[in-house]
């Protein structure tokens, strides 16, 4: 078998959505030699979705708007669990990011007087979402791709080579980020930029030193050497060294059987971070879109844009009831229109008027219709009705919402602007991720790993506000970008991570497992094949009926779906626990037909052990927490409990051994520092680590009234 091409880099970055190309871009800007790698052709990410906008507190529609209020919104959404840094360098750095979109050519809509639009959306105070009609996702991917072209152009210019110094691999999957192990503190954060003043920083870049770790330890995970993975088309493999690798390969949505997420979001970064030795944090988070289509059966799950409710539409049962106004929870009451008189009143005049609950934040409303069509009031087909017809003009309809219009017509036979849809909750999105230093995105114990965008976690919280993302992803992929880039460039040239030729044939060994005997492999690569596989739960093929990846994949979606959906049990998570374990079993026997040329089944395959490892997390941390929070919510744990708030659960592999043991046996128990949880235990490839965040700083906790922070924070936090 021929060796994997081997190609040298400063800077990989996976994933090509915003988080990456953003990235990219800063890290190719600071001096550094970046490659970028997608699974899908390049400008294929959930990025290019996204509908509704980019929230960022530019005040143009209403000058009330300021960064600390984007900040306290952020924060009532994610129900105080956010990682505060995040929230506040988010909400400082996002007008920022947005104008510079505007000067590297993006055409945003606009005001009548010219400026930025920006529309209203669940949980933010003010209109804030700037848009472009409902394709805002495109026009950003787009001018992420031309500002690429651009620094490609003046490579050319410099080195005769438009990828000299940014390259784009497309349709390529990463399987494997390769690791040097190293002495404790080498995952620490990184050293001063060279004396030539590549990788240079700005000096407010170099904030506030939050980088607690909650009396968790670090883990001394080595430091990234590079990134393994296979063509799509070719199957051929390949090795990209780097000292930085940049995650930003969105979410967890195909673990899911109903879901607004497309193919490629099978949980990979987070299962490469774990894998890298990093840890997850708030993986019991995942949200449920309230609006996704119900019918026809085909389209289920596909998303119905926020926008709609922002730009007028209203959500009713079968009675024709606007049931919104039944739910909202106490500690919104204040902010929320009492009858539907005053909530229409909003949309004209919202400095004297309250909004209307349909702009609740999503898992309130997400809640509230599993709640009607649980009572029997809801939609024929399961789901109930979101009406724009009635409220907004069959033009402005059009013109605002292209896209919807022409999904609803073309999928559904069913016109927006004449009859309402008929809408019900879709898993959209993970607030759980890899557990970063806010300022720099470094993925806390591995040297080098940086992560961005959704497959980060903390920033949002519980819950993530619509047009947070956006908006994220900008902010960090920019910093994932600098500080690995500095990170890069202060690696002296004889000092670089190596990629050890056993750490390839291990990676080549565990991705061609699924062939089994089929595949010409050889001893030694059957050999590191079971070593390596046995950290991500894998092993060689036993004697057992070989496993479908297909049939594997959805037992894994329905799982996950009715055990660990929008409502969750205890011992319902129990049983999808002992079901996980199962599927992880027999996925070690998943074989494939064919050979490496574009081959699904192969590729599925592979995609299945990090969606089996993202699905653990998610199941065992909604187990352990005992409260209903956010994305979270439990029919035994109804309450949102304040001294939950001050718990943020960890993931973590469990030890190869317990991992890689069959169903039934004991896992790790969980290390140093740990509040030992439901994380070890039968069969567990993950385990849980309590992890306590650092204290909310007083000038932010003194944005809020006290009154508000007592329904969060205890006496006792807000005494401190
Ligand atoms: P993505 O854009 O998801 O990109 C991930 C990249 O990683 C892709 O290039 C993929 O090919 C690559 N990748 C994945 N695995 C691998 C691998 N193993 N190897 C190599 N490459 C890999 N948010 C908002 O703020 N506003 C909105 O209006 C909005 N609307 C949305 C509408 C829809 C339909 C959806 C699904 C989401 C929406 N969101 C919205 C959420 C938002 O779009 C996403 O959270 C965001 O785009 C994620 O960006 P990202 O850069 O982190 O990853």
């Amino acid at each position: 078998r021929q060796q994997p091409e081997r190609q040298a880099w400063d800077v990989v970055v996976v994933g090509a959505g915003g988080a990456g190309l953003r990235a990219a871009i800063e890290a190719r800007e600071r001096g550094a030699r970046t490659a970028v790698v997608c699974k899908s052709l390049f400008g294929k990410a959930h990025t290019v979705m996204a509908e509704g906008g980019i929230a960022a507190s530019m005040g143009n529609v209403n000058q009330g708007d300021n960064w600390q209020v984007h900040f306290r919104d952020t924060m009532r959404g994610g129900k105080f669990l956010n990682d505060w840094r995040m929230a506040e360098l988010h909400a400082q750095e996002a007008p920022d990011r947005v104008w510079e979109l505007e000067t590297w050519g993006a055409l945003f809509d606009r005001t009548a007087d010219g400026r930025i639009s920006q529309r209203n959306f669940g949980g933010h105070e003010y209109p804030r979402l700037a848009h472009v009609g409902d394709r805002t996702g495109l026009e950003l991917i787009r001018t992420l791709q031309q500002k690429i072209v651009a620094l490609q152009q003046e490579d050319f210019r410099e080195f005769g080579d438009h990828e000299a110094r940014l390259k784009i691999f497309q349709e390529c999957t990463v399987t494997r980020v390769l690791t040097e192990p190293g002495p404790p503190g080498t995952a620490g954060p990184s050293g001063p930029p060279p004396a030539d003043g590549r990788g240079k920083v700005d000096e407010t870049d170099e904030t506030d030193g939050t980088d607690e770790t909650g009396g968790v330890e670090e883990p001394s995970g080595g430091r990234v050497s590079g990134v393994f993975g296979y063509e799509r088309e070719s199957g051929r493999f390949f090795v990209l060294q780097a000292p930085s690798v940049v995650l930003a390969t969105g979410g967890i949505g195909k673990s899911f059987k109903v879901t607004s997420n497309s193919w490629e979001y099978t949980g990979d970064g987070h299962a490469l971070a774990l894998l890298a030795g990093a840890r997850l944090t708030n993986m019991e988070f995942v949200q449920f879109h309230p609006t996704g289509m119900v019918w026809p059966p085909s389209v289920k799950g596909i998303l119905v844009t926020e926008s709609v409710r922002g730009d007028g539409g209203v959500l009713r049962n079968s009675d024709g009831k606007r049931f919104m106004f039944d739910y909202v929870p106490d500690v919104f009451k204040e902010k929320y229109a009492q009858t539907e008189e005053e909530g229409d009143r909003w949309y004209e005049d919202p400095d004297h008027n309250r909004r209307p609950p349909e702009l609740l934040p999503r898992d309130e409303v997400a809640r509230a219709i599993n709640a009607e069509v649980k009572a029997g009031r809801g939609s024929p087909h399961g789901g109930v009705f979101l009406d724009v017809s009635t409220r907004v003009p069959a033009e402005t309809i059009r013109r605002r919402l292209p896209s919807m219009y022409h999904q609803f017509k073309e999928l559904a036979d069913v016109d927006i602007t004449a009859e309402p849809m008929e809408v019900g909750p879709t898993c959209h999105y993970v607030m759980g991720g890899v557990w970063v230093d806010p300022d720099t995105a470094r993925a806390r114990g591995v040297g080098g790993l940086y992560a961005a965008g959704e497959v980060a976690g903390g920033m949002h919280g519980s819950n993530r506000l619509g047009g947070n993302s956006l908006s994220d992803l900008l902010v960090f992929g920019r910093r994932a970008g600098l500080h690995a880039a500095r990170h890069a460039l202060a690696v002296p040239d004889g000092e670089r991570p190596e990629v050890a030729g056993a750490d390839v044939e291990a990676a080549v060994a565990e991705a061609l497992r699924p062939f089994g005997t089929a595949t010409p492999a050889t001893a030694a690569d059957t050999a590191s094949a079971t070593a390596s596989a046995a950290a991500a739960g894998g092993g060689v093929t036993g004697p057992a009926a070989p496993e479908n990846p297909y049939a594997l994949h959805q037992e894994l979606q329905q799982t996950m779906n009715d055990l660990v959906g929008i409502i969750r049990r205890g011992p319902e998570m129990t049983d999808a626990l002992g079901r996980l374990a199962g599927l992880r079993e027999r996925a070690r026997r998943a074989l494939v037909e064919g050979h490496r040329q574009f081959n699904p089944g192969w590729h599925l395959a592979l995609d299945l052990r990090n969606m089996l490892l993202v699905s653990e997390c998610v199941a065992r941390a909604a187990l352990e927490r005992e409260e209903s929070r956010g994305g979270h919510t439990r029919e035994d744990r109804p309450r949102m409990e304040r001294d939950w708030r001050r718990v943020n659960l960890l993931c973590r592999l469990a030890t190869p051994a317990a991992a890689g043991s069959a169903p039934g046996t004991s896992g790790a128990t969980p290390g140093a520092g740990a509040g030992a949880g439901a994380g070890a235990g039968a069969g567990a490839a993950i385990e849980l680590v309590r992890h306590t965040p650092p204290p909310i700083r007083s000038d932010l906790l003194a944005l809020f009234e006290k009154d508000e922070l007592g329904k969060y924070l205890s006496e006792e936090e807000i005494f401190q």
